[in-house]
């Protein structure tokens, strides 16, 4: 049997069968759903969008994929280029990877190696917070905090090559206090920690993050492998605060093939840019730069800017805002929302079981997870469709 994610695969419930998807449905042999997880957050023009497919279809009339070791191809550099314009700053330097975790994997490396091509070996520690999600590899597993992997945990005890604070500016500024001239980077999913439970927290602690990191030579990573390309209602969380090295991938090719970029400044590359072949980044995925990947990014990209998606995003948020306006409910903790994200957050997990089933039969794709009732939905949803997810939310607290 396939393996399938983070389930206990002899009592999950069976997933349901697709076999078709357009726009904003999910088609099963039964009914269409409309998909309020954007699979993974990701799906951000909705599903067989005809410019993406056409984006991908003439390009494997050509190739679908060369490595880029000892070559490079055209999709790859106008995808660099791109970047280049449509990123804030001197985010400039793309490497390509194959998914989120390793393109945080990557993050990681450059910062311990940009110090160690300096001869400042000291600087070993990764600054991360509570509750984070970078991934699910070994490294990512250990800069983030999931209790899911406290099997790790308990395997090989606490990291000592990382610290962990809440998103607070005491707790901040107490670390750099104690560690500072051991930091290399410190790591943050911005705004927004998704998987660690959909927390939404203040700007503040980031330009503060900001002045410390340039005190203190520390290098700044935004993972916005979840939060970029909108969904916080910010292009990136990076066009207000810039980071040395920004991670993209979910919504970088509009969910339609894995694909990540680590992209870094002019600082960071520089770095690693001399004489020395020993000061080279050593990494290399199999399918980094996949022509068909960056044929779809590039489309993903052109369609976010000619379509104006920042405007879709504010309808998107203020509909959520009107539609969530005066709910409350005894089991329901919190409602956050933040761009083109809606989290009830329950009191307990356990009154959320038997949501998907509900949704389901409402025509609604959901998949709800810790304490988090939550809505991503693809950005070209329409007001009623938009209503029917948040709705169908409210309505099951409604009927118990
Ligand atoms: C999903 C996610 C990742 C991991 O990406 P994969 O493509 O699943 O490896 C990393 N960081 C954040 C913030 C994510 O949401």
């Amino acid at each position: 049997m396939i393996w399938y994610p983070y389930q206990q695969l002899k009592t999950m419930a069976d997933p349901y069968l697709i076999t078709d998807a357009q726009g904003v449905y999910l088609h099963t042999p039964d009914r269409k759903l409309i998909d309020s997880v954007s699979s993974w957050w990701s799906v951000i023009h909705g599903y067989k969008h005809p410019e993406l497919n056409r984006a991908i279809i003439g390009q494997v009339e050509k190739f679908s994929h060369v490595m880029l070791g000892g070559l490079t191809h055209q999709p790859a550099l106008r995808l660099a280029e791109k970047l280049r314009q449509f990123l804030p700053g001197d985010l400039d330097h793309p490497f390509f990877s194959d998914s989120g975790s390793v393109a945080v994997e990557v993050a990681l490396k450059m910062a311990l190696q940009y110090y160690m091509n300096r001869g400042e070996s000291q600087r070993t520690l990764i600054l991360a917070l509570e509750h984070a999600y970078h991934g699910d590899t070994f490294k990512t597993m250990e800069a983030g905090d999931d209790e899911d992997y406290h099997f790790v945990l308990q395997a090989y005890g606490p990291s000592p090559h990382v610290v962990h604070i809440p998103t607070t500016i005491p707790a901040l500024e107490e670390a750099f206090r104690r560690y500072h001239h051991q930091f290399n980077c410190l790591l943050v999913e911005p705004l927004l920690q998704g998987a660690g439970g959909m927390r939404m927290y203040d700007v503040a602690f980031l330009h503060r993050a900001r002045e410390l990191c340039d005190q203190y030579d520390v290098l700044l990573i935004f993972d916005e492998v979840a939060t970029g390309f909108g969904r916080t209602g910010h292009r990136f969380v990076a066009d207000l605060v810039l980071p040395d090295i920004l991670v993209l991938g979910k919504a970088l090719t509009g969910g339609y093939i894995g694909h990540a970029a680590t992209v870094a400044n002019q600082k960071v590359f520089d770095g690693f840019y001399d004489d020395s072949p020993h000061h080279a980044l050593m990494h290399g995925p199999t399918f980094m730069g996949n022509a068909l990947a960056c044929c779809a990014a590039l489309k993903s990209i052109e369609l976010f800017e000619t379509q104006d998606y920042m405007a879709k995003i504010r309808r998107i948020e203020a509909i959520t805002r009107r539609e969530m306006a005066g709910f409350s409910h005894p089991l329901v903790k919190e409602v956050r929302i933040l761009g083109g994200c809606v989290c009830l957050e329950v009191h307990d997990a356990r009154s959320l079981a038997g949501y998907q089933q509900f949704a389901y039969e409402r025509g609604v794709f959901s998949r709800p997870f810790l304490n988090c009732l939550y809505a991503m939905v693809p950005y070209i949803i329409t007001e009623e469709e938009l209503v029917t997810v948040l709705t169908t939310m409210k309505d099951w607290f409604a009927r118990t």
